[in-house]
């Protein structure tokens, strides 16, 4: 049992998430995969987690009614109902890529599960989660069918980070596994370290991008990856896309992406550069663009430079106006969970100001619908994008 500070009790009452290392009366509780009723103190059952170490917390929260056990039928129902409320998604003819599973927006913070047309990718945020694997794995292959299962753990184990990627059962994915989004297609690769090729949470972003802002357009992609924007964009008609990404992996799996998709290699640049450096050269070539996207990593270190979002991001924008044609838009995108949408909408103020350029803002994206937030907790809608157009 774990007593609770009278200040904080009444948040536990009404649904926040995540065991709180400051809300603990008295010795905070050590062994990962515990489950532990939440008290306040005169003894009132609060609710109950599980312990497991992550950046956020000491454990989260998973259910308000002292009397449900944490149990194969606990995870079953939770399943049955995520998948339930994804049920659109499954249907759809032109994605099969989405999140099933949403760690505290769907009940269990600590875990989240991707489909990838058939396979399943499960993310484990941290050892207490990990305890239940067994559990979890049994009332997930009792609620649906697939083709196979992955995992990654990203969490420490011993003094070793991130241990990668697991084949968990059923069949083997290809390499590159193939999938679509919106009639586009992305190969992925399960064996990218943390990442797989395709961040889901931008779908409706690339989808706007290419119905709203490509057509007939010149478009800057920085911090490209595989390339994920720029299809999109070229999809909906751009003239041109650059993408720029320091990883050498990017010119072959942004190459297969232009490939997969019939787009030419010829107005479809790949640029494998540090994107300071990128800045400095368009300056000297006078280029010029409709479109820039900009959605870095929250921290990066490159030989050239150490990138933070909170400190740098003004100086992605400020430096991308220069680049902008009259009444060109830059997407100014960041999943930093620690910077407020408005400390991140000062940044891009900051930014034109600093070049003295008028801006209005023309459209902004939250998670997308399958990314289920848990509302009383503000940092699980990490994502940040917001479309602003010079002049
Ligand atoms: N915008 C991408 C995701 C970016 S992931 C998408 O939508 O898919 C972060 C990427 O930034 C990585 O591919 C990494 O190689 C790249 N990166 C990090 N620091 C960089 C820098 N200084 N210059 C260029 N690329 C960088």
């Amino acid at each position: 049992m774990i007593v609770i500070k009278r200040k904080f009790k009444q948040n536990y009452k009404t649904g926040f998430p995540i065991l709180l290392k400051e809300a603990i009366l008295g010795k905070v509780p050590t062994t990962e995969g515990d489950i532990v009723q939440l008290v306040d103190d005169a003894d009132n059952y609060l609710c109950t987690a599980y312990v497991g170490y992550q950046n956020k917390g000491l454990g989260w929260v998973l259910t308000y009614d002292s009397e449900e056990k944490i149990n194969y039928t606990f995870f079953y129902k939770a399943f049955q109902r995520s998948i339930e409320l994804r049920q659109k998604f499954y249907n759809s003819t032109k994605t099969n890529a989405f999140r099933i599973f949403n760690g505290e927006g769907d009940g269990i913070g600590g875990l989240t599960i991707d489909y990838f047309d058939g396979y399943y990718m499960f993310n484990w945020y941290n050892k207490g989660i990990y305890q239940f694997k067994d559990k979890i794995m049994d009332a997930f292959m009792n609620v649906t069918s697939f083709k196979g299962i992955y995992e990654k753990r990203r969490f420490e184990e011993g003094d070793k980070a991130l241990q990668g990627d697991a084949y968990v059962c059923g069949e083997e994915a290809p390499t590159p596994l193939v999938i679509m989004e919106n009639g586009n297609y992305y190969a992925l690769d399960f064996n990218d370290g943390g990442m797989v090729g395709l961040f889901l949470d931008q779908r409706d972003v690339r989808n706007c991008i290419q119905k709203k802002y490509a057509s007939g357009k010149s478009v800057l992609n920085m911090f490209s990856y595989t390339g994920g924007f720029s299809i999109a964009a070229a999809v909906g008609g751009a003239n041109r896309t650059v993408s720029v990404d320091v990883a050498k992996r990017s010119l072959e799996w942004t190459q297969e992406n232009l490939y997969l998709n019939d787009l030419s290699l010829m107005s479809n640049e790949i640029i494998i550069t540090d994107v300071f450096d990128y800045f400095d050269a368009a300056y000297k070539a006078d280029a010029r663009f409709d479109l820039i996207v900009l959605d870095p990593p929250s921290h990066s270190k490159t030989k050239k430079k150490i990138f933070s979002v909170e400190k740098d991001y003004v100086e992605l924008i400020n430096k991308s106006v220069r680049l902008l044609n009259k009444e060109g838009v830059i997407v100014a995108s960041t999943n930093h969970s620690g910077l407020s949408r408005e400390k991140f909408m000062q940044q891009i103020e900051e930014g034109f100001k600093a070049e003295k350029a008028s801006y209005k803002v023309l459209e902004e994206f939250r998670l997308p619908e399958d990314f289920r937030v848990n509302k009383k907790f503000e940092g699980s809608n990490y994502l940040k994008v917001i479309f602003v157009q010079k002049g």
